[in-house]
């Protein structure tokens, strides 16, 4: 594969971000500076960035301890978005996040530059389960639990049966496998009461355990679905 196409898959920029980065000196193939976006590459070549070692990855996936305060998008004029929480060592070029938390939810995002799998995961057909921790401003009933657990009416839509378990008297872990806008605090509403606190811990089969807010993971696509 040609060196520039190579360096934009791994996400060094567009092919004319790759040519000044190539101009700049800033590349190295087997030990040697490279200026030529044209040389062939493979992944058997030892390819430096800045002399930091680049591994060729066409797909890459992170997840996010979202902190709450941030905007779910990719950029905003007005809004922090959640990009900004990124670390220095993650490339962001064709990054986007996978579905959406409100900018007062914390918790767990998952970004890729792979739009299939995205598509799968965002899919209302596939039923990937997202599991939120939420605070309520009262105390959630037995009764309130097995209403949220049936499905509920949230502006004329009626929610898909849930899981709901007990935390707290006033604290549940709601499972739902659909992803309406506002879609918790809509359900919270329905049985008369508010979210106070909410947070995502578990998306498909990632869970954020013991993520400190605002970490970043890279990961792989085996451990997402
Ligand atoms: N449901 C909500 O109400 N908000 C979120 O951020 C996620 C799910």
């Amino acid at each position: 594969m040609r060196l520039d196409k190579y360096l934009t898959e791994c996400g060094l920029g567009s092919r004319s971000d790759v040519k000044k980065i190539l101009k700049n000196r800033e590349i190295k193939v087997n030990g040697k500076i490279e200026f030529s976006p044209k040389l062939n590459v493979s992944t058997a070549d030892e390819i430096l960035y800045k002399n930091e070692m680049i591994e060729y990855k066409a797909t890459r996936y992170y997840i996010m301890n979202k902190p709450a305060g941030y905007i779910t998008a990719t950029e905003d004029k007005r809004h922090k978005t959640v990009m900004e929480i990124f670390p220095e060592w993650v490339i962001q070029k064709n990054l986007f996040p996978v579905g959406r938390l409100d900018k007062d939810t914390e918790g767990l995002l998952l970004f890729t530059n792979d739009g299939p799998i995205s598509h799968e995961l965002l899919s209302p057909k596939k039923h990937v389960d997202k599991i939120y921790y939420v605070e309520a401003e009262k105390n959630i009933t037995d009764e309130e639990m097995k209403r949220l657990e049936l499905g509920v009416d949230i502006g004329g839509y009626i929610t898909k049966p849930s899981k709901c378990e007990r935390v707290d008297e006033n604290k549940i872990n709601l499972t739902i496998n659909e992803g309406r806008f506002h879609q918790v605090k809509k359900m919270l509403h329905a049985v008369d009461n508010c979210v106070t606190y909410l947070k995502r811990i578990k998306f498909a089969e990632l869970e954020l355990g013991d993520m400190k807010i605002g970490e970043v993971r890279e990961i792989s696509v085996e451990e997402i679905l």
